[in-house]
């Protein structure tokens, strides 16, 4: 019974449940499947039944008959709402309680085949192995779908606390500039550290220990899988190598995989319902006009914060297409009152969608520049399309890659820590035309290496066939002839 199919490399990817790390993942389970490797696509029961639920993945899938989905518990009720934002400690608890031990039963009991010949672990799930675990009989690579700045700066915690840099000392201390980062000296200051640096007692703080040490353990797998190109990241990456070698840098992933598609559909990995009707509104605008506007699947803001972005919209007289997410405001009872000024700016000027399809939004030639949350897959796709940024960053990496975004990249501006009408104004002008010529500069540059790097002889390219390379010796080593 052994045809080719089953003698190609059978591969394990097992996703964190958000919307995020499973477009992304999915993305190279299909650059995986695209150089017959066999899939087999592990996420929760309960980001499964979303992702089949909004998305043609099954269809998209089917392709592959090698290909398979299987699920796991995540330990919470089915009612149980699961927003990152708010829940994220219960929801660890339970990853660590039900999850841990039934995936490694999996494997234990061979519940994925006796063929595996790898696998690739979500950097979120790394807390699922321990620093002595010897039960698992194939090579662990890990994937990290935040950038390398924020990684690197992550890594770094320990030393911040151990150098005396960090906790951060109030609101006054917040501008105060950190040296102690390799690679990023004059550069970060304490507001620009991961959100959850910003806590009284680093050493004790449950988020900030489980975050940098599931860090930590990333690098101590085989092999570490980073969605990053050498031209955008390159010496940070260098810096990541010294602690884990043997890194395949094969990013931007979305621009990789358009490369190997003949068709031109979008991969569309949603976990919402997509409103595609923006796409016409956007045909009908002129060419760099609209601010594209997006936080991303779990930040959350307040009613005032809401407000402010809107007036600021409305006020800076540029046209705006907005994604509002149904749980985006906090505390939301029944209807928000609407001043009519905004109503009717809305009206004249802008248009709002529940969900967009966003790679579809950001190459689309009206769009001159995108206001974003700098969650890691947003700043990758808008440096793809070549649109610059307008950044104000919610948690987690975000604070990072808005600073890089700004001070490293020059690819727009950084708003961080502030949420008024007035500076999204003026920030919305400063990028749709003040600077535009500016920012475009960098952003076309910035895009033409993103896709170098995905072309025939750039380094995302290279480091993808290696990887498959690498897979394949892995699973010829693993043949019942070559095994001693
Ligand atoms: N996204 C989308 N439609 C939207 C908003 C976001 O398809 O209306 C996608 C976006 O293209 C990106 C992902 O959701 O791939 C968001 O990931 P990111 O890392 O930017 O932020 P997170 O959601 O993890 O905060």
């Amino acid at each position: 019974m052994e045809g080719p199919q089953t003698c190609s490399p059978h591969v394990l990817l097992f996703s964190a449940p958000a919307q995020s790390h499973i477009n992304v993942l999915l993305k190279l389970a299909e650059l995986l499947s695209l150089s017959s490797v066999r899939v087999t696509f592990l996420t929760t029961e309960h980001s499964h039944r979303q992702l089949t639920h909004h998305s043609d993945v099954l269809r998209r899938f089917s392709r592959f008959p090698a290909f398979q989905f299987r699920t796991i518990s995540d330990g919470l009720p089915l009612s149980h709402p699961r927003t990152f934002s708010h829940h994220l400690l219960e929801m660890l608890n339970s990853f660590v309680s039900v999850t841990k031990p039934l995936f490694r039963g999996m494997l234990v009991s061979g519940h994925f085949g006796s063929d595996l010949t790898c696998l690739i672990l979500d950097g979120f799930f790394s807390f699922l192995f321990d620093l002595d675990d010897d039960f698992v009989k194939v090579p662990i690579f890990c994937f990290r779908a935040f950038g390398a700045c924020s990684s690197w700066t992550i890594l770094s915690v320990p030393n911040l606390i151990k150098q005396g840099q960090l906790p951060i000392k109030g609101e006054e201390d917040m501008d105060r500039i950190l040296n102690n980062v390799p690679g990023m000296e004059n550069l970060l200051r304490c507001r620009d550290l991961p959100s959850f640096c910003r806590v009284a007692d680093p050493n004790n703080d449950p988020i900030l220990q489980f975050i940098v040490n599931a860090f930590i353990r990333s690098t101590k797998f085989d092999a570490l899988i980073m969605n990053s190109f050498e031209d955008l990241e390159g010496p940070i990456l260098s810096n990541i190598r010294t602690l884990c070698p043997k890194l395949y840098s094969i990013g931007p992933l979305h621009a990789l995989l358009k490369t190997k598609l003949s068709h031109e559909t979008e991969s569309l990995n949603n976990l919402w319902e997509v409103d595609g009707s923006c796409l016409s509104w956007l045909d009908n605008q002129s060419p760099g006009s609209v601010i594209y506007v997006s936080f991303g699947s779990i930040t959350v803001m307040s009613n005032r914060e809401l407000m402010e972005f809107w007036h600021g919209l409305v006020n800076s007289g540029r046209k705006f297409l907005w994604v509002i997410r149904p749980d985006l405001v906090m505390g939301k009872n029944g209807e928000i009152e609407i001043p009519p000024e905004l109503e009717e700016g809305t009206k004249q000027r802008g248009y709002m969608v529940g969900w967009a399809p966003q790679e579809k939004v950001l190459s689309h030639e009206a769009v001159g520049g995108f206001l974003t949350h700098s969650g890691w897959n947003s700043t990758l796709e808008s440096i793809v399309e070549g649109k610059p940024m307008i950044c104000w960053s919610y948690k987690y990496d975000q604070q990072v890659n808005s600073r890089f975004v700004s001070n490293v990249w020059n690819l727009g501006l950084d708003m961080k820590d502030l949420c008024d009408r007035e500076t999204i104004t003026k920030m919305v002008n400063d990028v749709m035309v003040n600077r535009k010529e500016e920012f475009m500069r960098s952003a076309t540059e910035m895009a033409n290496l993103a896709r170098q790097s995905v072309n025939p002889g750039g380094s995302s390219l290279v480091n993808f066939d290696c990887l498959i390379e690498d897979i394949r010796i892995l699973s010829q080593q693993k043949m019942p002839n070559n095994n001693n």
